[in-house]
């Protein structure tokens, strides 16, 4: 089916930058730079630098960012890790993996973990908070951090959806032992396929990160230190997401000018509530635009009809899931949520006209009456 206004548009995103990175591909394939060359190591240091951090090591998903990140902070059997019972399921199967045992804390208004409701989920086995920026939205870290310290616990950053936003000035990923980086197709930062990083300020976790990614080979020496995985960010993907880097700051503001237009529209529009929480100390970057509704389902079938594609960030909690032997200790926001959230499109590729299609559309849903 083709959308008046699909979710995202790839084609259209790599028609806007196609130049470059064709440039780019041609560079990789006639120098036959598959592996770990030049265009990696670019990236890794472009990365860093955004973020803030002094190193970035590439890899092959956010889902494993997360996961050596949790070796990395010594998580095992017998430790827990608290995350939030509202995110995508890979935040929690990270600890699984590893060995340790997620322990779930409900999210706030603004779909974050509900920084007041951490402290009674810690125990004498707690090792680690993973916090998710979500969204596009930092996590209120000022207090995250000072549990951490107070409890003597590891802080890693799920930053898979928050690349460019800030809490009180300072970037997603810059907080906690290691910023966790997603770049799948439709992160605000994309590869052309799976990819994803850490960020660190600790170069022991660097190394160890390098070292994981490729088989605990130390490629120097060829001296294996780990068992390790294979989970090496290719080298040609590298390129690309170099390319797209130098646009993100750009494509950020985009989103921003986006956002802005879905608020002046959809403002007191039916029942709707927006994503703008009134707080100076967060800057968002709008992964996603979520919007609230008692009529979700009615809203999405009408926008679907209308040939507006959503998605639903998540119609059911991940731990609700048998499979996943995670026990609900009974989440009410996050099982609100899951009933009343969808997400509008929300990409650079959109035009305002595309935009305000959507706002038309939505207005007609909820008979057009703005309940000023
Ligand atoms: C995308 C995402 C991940 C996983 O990233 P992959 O690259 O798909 O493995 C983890 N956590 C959050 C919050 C994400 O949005």
């Amino acid at each position: 089916m083709v959308y008046e206004v699909p979710f995202v548009d790839p084609g259209k995103n790599y028609k806007m930058i196609k130049d470059e990175i064709d440039t780019a591909y041609q560079e990789v394939m006639t120098r036959g730079d598959l592996i770990m060359r030049d265009q990696l190591k670019a990236f890794e240091e472009n990365l860093a630098r955004f973020v803030g951090t002094k190193y970035a090591v590439g890899l092959n998903s956010g889902y494993d960012a997360l996961h050596i990140s949790m070796l990395a902070a010594g998580i095992g059997p017998g430790d827990e890790v608290i995350v939030p019972a509202h995110t995508f399921v890979a935040t929690a199967s990270a600890v699984v993996n590893a060995g340790g045992t997620p322990v779930l804390v409900d999210v706030g208004k603004d779909y974050n973990i509900d920084v007041e409701k951490i402290e009674e989920a810690i125990t004498p086995r707690t090792k680690a908070i993973l916090p998710v920026h979500l969204n596009g939205r930092v996590c209120e870290m000022e207090t995250i951090m000072s549990l951490a310290e107070e409890h003597d616990l590891v802080v890693i950053e799920d930053a898979c959806q928050s690349l460019g936003a800030t809490f009180n000035g300072r970037r997603a990923g810059t907080f906690g032992l290691t910023g966790c980086w997603s770049f799948y197709p439709f992160k605000i930062l994309g590869g052309y396929g799976d990819n994803g990083a850490i960020t660190t300020d600790d170069p022991e976790v660097a190394k160890y990160a390098r070292l994981l990614r490729y088989n605990g080979e130390d490629k120097e020496t060829g001296a294996y230190y780990h068992h390790g995985f294979t989970c090496l960010m290719d080298n040609l993907q590298a390129a690309f997401l170099d390319v797209k880097l130098r646009h993100l700051p750009e494509w950020i503001e985009r989103r921003r000018a986006i956002a802005e237009r879905y608020r002046d529209g959809l403002n007191r529009v039916g029942d709707l509530t927006l994503p703008h929480f009134s707080d100076p100390r967060f800057e968002d970057v709008y992964q996603n635009y979520v919007v609230r509704t008692s009529q979700r389902d009615e809203l999405v079938k009408y926008l679907e009809k209308n040939s507006v594609e959503i998605l639903i960030h998540w119609p059911k909690p991940y731990y609700q899931y048998e499979g996943l032997g995670l026990s609900d200790r009974g989440f009410p926001e996050t099982e609100a949520i899951s009933k009343e959230v969808l997400s509008l499109p929300m990409n650079v590729e959109l035009s305002d006209e595309q935009v305000e299609y959507v706002i038309k559309r939505i207005q007609e849903f909820f008979g057009s009456s703005r309940l000023r």
